[in-house]
Formats: structure tokens, C-alpha cells, sequence
């Protein structure tokens, strides 16, 4: 990372919120559960199919975690009534997780039955590292009552993941594989680019070619797409063992290559009003982008007042 793009990097925080809303117009579909909903219609027509995520995390009051679990029961209902090919990603504290366990497993509990009535696939996001055992706790206690409609995250950037890929394998898991967004201590992650990229790949070599393992490879990075093509080649495993994953917005020239040579793709489409978060966390991955939005931004300061879920 340059001086300037670290220094970019910082400073999102401090983003105006009107120039965070332009970023959103990439990454997020749009407020709407329609957005998502004509999103995903695209995507499938280009091939791909594609994970709904409901904006939002860290709720804090029990009123708010029922309501997002109620929203994902309609987002349900429209990949059924749409005939979408897709199927949708949860989080956990925005179940309630980081203020009650019992209510995230009751919120999960009850999205998980209603997609397994309607042969409908729930991933739950992996979030900061405070949350990773109940996370992995609530997913064993989800599928010991029998829900197979489940999968889960495993974050390649944290030093326990290899000993909590292990511990799952006689769940036969539908797992996905990511670096791991949220910044991490010493002691728990690794820290540079190279740790992370290692223990990525160490974690595909042993996961791909394992049959117990159903593996999401969600990742934009080109070194770590090679990879894991290698040993998907090396293996001769078919097209049901695993699948790609990107995000919306990010690199879509190689998400179209990856189509184009024969891989299941599939984008996580988040929408919502909460889009804020999501959009700064994008920008930190890649502060390159949000240079160019300024430099957009002051040739043209009224584009700040533009609608976010306009234009998609
Ligand atoms: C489908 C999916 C689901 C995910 N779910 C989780 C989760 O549950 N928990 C979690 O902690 N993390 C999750 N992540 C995020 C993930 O952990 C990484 O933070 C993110 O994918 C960036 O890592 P990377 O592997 O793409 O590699 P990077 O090295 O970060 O990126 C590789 C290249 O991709 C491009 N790129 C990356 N990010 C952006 C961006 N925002 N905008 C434009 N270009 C970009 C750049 O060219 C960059 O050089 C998910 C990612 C994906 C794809």
C-alpha cells in the first residue's frame, strides 16, 4: 500500500457520509429488498448465483435482531416466488449475538426452518473474533437439531482456524473460506499479506481435496484464485465440490473469467438502509478507490447529493 492510499486508508472514517453514499452505489444493490431482488436476476442471467445479505450488525436491542430475522423471512419468500438461484447470508450479531446467544440461536433457528422448507441455503457471516466461538457453537447446536440447510465462515487471517476447520470435519461443513475483514490483534491473526495468503492456501490444500469438505473460496485475490485453480486441477474435483465467491462491486472482469473457465460463481448482494458500515469497510480494503471518488467528488461537488439506490 502506497503513503497515500495508507493515508486514504485512515481517513474513511472521517469520510463525509453523502461521499460514503457513492461508494455504496457500488458495493450494495441498493435500500430496497427489490434492488437485491433485480440484482440477483442479473447476475443470474451473466451465470452466477448470489447470497442476500441484509445490511446491519451489532444490534443492540432484542426488537431490532427479531426484526432483521422477520426481514430475511421475506427475503425468503421473494428467492422462492422470484425463482431466484440464491440463497442468503446472515450475521450473527445481527441476530442479537453480542447481547444474547439464546436470542441469536432462536432468530437463526427460525430463518434456518424457513429456508429448509423451502429448499433454501443459510450462511452465517463470520464476524470480529470476540464472536467466533459462539458463532461456530451456534452452528454445531444448529445442525446437531438437524438443520443440513447450513454453512459457516472461517476467517483464514485467524491463528485458531486450522485447528477449528478440524474440529468441524465430522459435520461434513459447507464452509466458506475468507482472509477475515475486521482488523485482529497479534496474539489471534496473522498480520501481513503474505501470513494470510499462506494460511489461506495451507487451509485450501487440506480442505478441497477432502471429501468431508464443501468449500466457498471467497476471495478477489489473483495469487490466492490461482491457487486454489491449482488444486482444484491437481485433485480433478467437479464442479459440486466447491465454488467461488466474490463480492458485489469488486473485480468484476475476474468474475467473469472465472464463468468463463467453468466455475460455480457467487456474489454476495447486500441491501438495505444500512449501508454505511458495509461501504466503509470496503473502502479501508481499498483506499485506492476512494481517492478516486474524491478526486470525482471535487471536479464535481454536487454529485454528492445524489441517491445511492439511484442508478443500479
Ligand atoms: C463472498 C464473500 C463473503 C465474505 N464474508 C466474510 C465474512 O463472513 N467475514 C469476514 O471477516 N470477511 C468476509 N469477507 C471479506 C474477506 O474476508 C476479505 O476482507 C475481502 O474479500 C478482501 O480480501 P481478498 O481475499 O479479496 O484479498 P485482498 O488482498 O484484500 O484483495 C485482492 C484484490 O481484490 C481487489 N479488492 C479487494 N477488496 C476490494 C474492494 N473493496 N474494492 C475493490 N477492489 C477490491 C483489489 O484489487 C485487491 O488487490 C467475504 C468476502 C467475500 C468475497
Amino acid at each position: 500500500m502506497g503513503l497515500l492510499d495508507s493515508a486514504l486508508a485512515k481517513s474513511v472514517g472521517f469520510m463525509p457520509r453523502a461521499l460514503v453514499r457513492r461508494v455504496a452505489l457500488k458495493y450494495v444493490a441498493g435500500e430496497r429488498l427489490e434492488d437485491a431482488v433485480s440484482e440477483v436476476r442479473k447476475l443470474n442471467l451473466a451465470g452466477c448465483t448470489a447470497t442476500i445479505d441484509l445490511l446491519g450488525e451489532s444490534i443492540s436491542n432484542r426488537q431490532a435482531a427479531v426484526a432483521s430475522a422477520d426481514t430475511y423471512l421475506t427475503v425468503i419468500d421473494a428467492i422462492v416466488e422470484k425463482k431466484l438461484d440464491a440463497n442468503v447470508s446472515v450475521k450473527p450479531t445481527h441476530f442479537g449475538l453480542a447481547f444474547d446467544p439464546e436470542l441469536f440461536l432462536h432468530n437463526a433457528r427460525r430463518v434456518a426452518r424457513k429456508a429448509a422448507e423451502n429448499n433454501v441455503f443459510v450462511r452465517i457471516d463470520m464476524e470480529d473474533s470476540p464472536f467466533t466461538t459462539a458463532t461456530l457453537d451456534g452452528y454445531r447446536k444448529l445442525r446437531a437439531e438437524g438443520f443440513e440447510n447450513l454453512g459457516v465462515v472461517l476467517q483464514a487471517m485467524l491463528r485458531r482456524t486450522p485447528t477449528d476447520l478440524r474440529s468441524l470435519a465430522e459435520l461434513e461443513p459447507k464452509i466458506r473460506l475468507c482472509k477475515g475483514v475486521y482488523r485482529e490483534a497479534a496474539d489471534v491473526a496473522w498480520q501481513t499479506r503474505e501470513d494470510v495468503n499462506r494460511a489461506y492456501l495451507d487451509l485450501l490444500r487440506e480442505a478441497l481435496p477432502d471429501p468431508r469438505y464443501k468449500m466457498a473460496i471467497a476471495t478477489h485475490d489473483d495469487a490466492l484464485v490461482e491457487g486454489a485453480e491449482r488444486l482444484i486441477r491437481q485433485h480433478g474435483l467437479s464442479r459440486d465440490r466447491y465454488e467461488f465467491q466474490m463480492l458485489l462491486g469488486v473485480k468484476p472482469e475476474l468474475r467473469k473469467d472465472l464463468v468463463s473457465r467453468g466455475h460455480r460463481v457467487r456474489l454476495y448482494v447486500p441491501f438495505g438502509l444500512d449501508w454505511y458500515a458495509y461501504s466503509i469497510r470496503r473502502l479501508r480494503e481499498n483506499p485506492k478507490f476512494a481517492g478516486y471518488i474524491t478526486l470525482d467528488v471535487l471536479k464535481d461537488p454536487k454529485s454528492l447529493l445524489g441517491d445511492p439506490s439511484a442508478g443500479r
